[in-house]
């Protein structure tokens, strides 16, 4: 799958967080879904079935490994990749995002090239192209 045909689902409490990652998606995606709660999320990953979600692991209400374990409990959601985002984490929490079963990790502040790489590697690319 080329990287400019995707539909990406972002779901991320945080307005500028929101923002950087619609920005860094933008030249890529066909479609990017975008919700502010883990809730709204899920939901709209049901509905639409993106081809890759992008998860904020902090959020009020339900944190971003919840979230990940809900979508993997359904049919309609459970094979779609997904890469958590989240701020400094420390070396425990990053162990426990790992094992929860993300497809990527992608560390705050979002650099270019690490997003990227985890897209394309969680949409079955190459992780060393660009
Ligand atoms: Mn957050």
């Amino acid at each position: 799958m080329a990287l400019s045909d995707i539909r990406v689902l972002v779901i991320e409490d945080n307005p500028i967080n929101m923002e950087l990652a619609v920005a860094l998606l933008e030249p890529q995606a066909t479609e990017i879904l975008q919700a502010s709660s883990a809730r709204e999320g899920i939901e709209l990953a049901v509905a639409h079935v993106p081809d890759v979600i992008i998860m904020d692991i902090r959020m009020p209400e339900m944190d971003g490994i919840t979230a990940l374990a809900l979508l993997r409990e359904r049919d309609e959601t459970r094979s779609i990749p997904v890469i958590a985002v989240t701020a400094h984490a420390m070396k425990e929490e990053e162990a426990e995002i790992r094992e929860a079963g993300f497809d990527g990790y992608v560390p705050k502040p979002v650099h270019q090239d690490v997003f990227y790489a985890a897209l394309n590697q969680a949409l079955g690319g190459n992780p060393e192209t660009k």
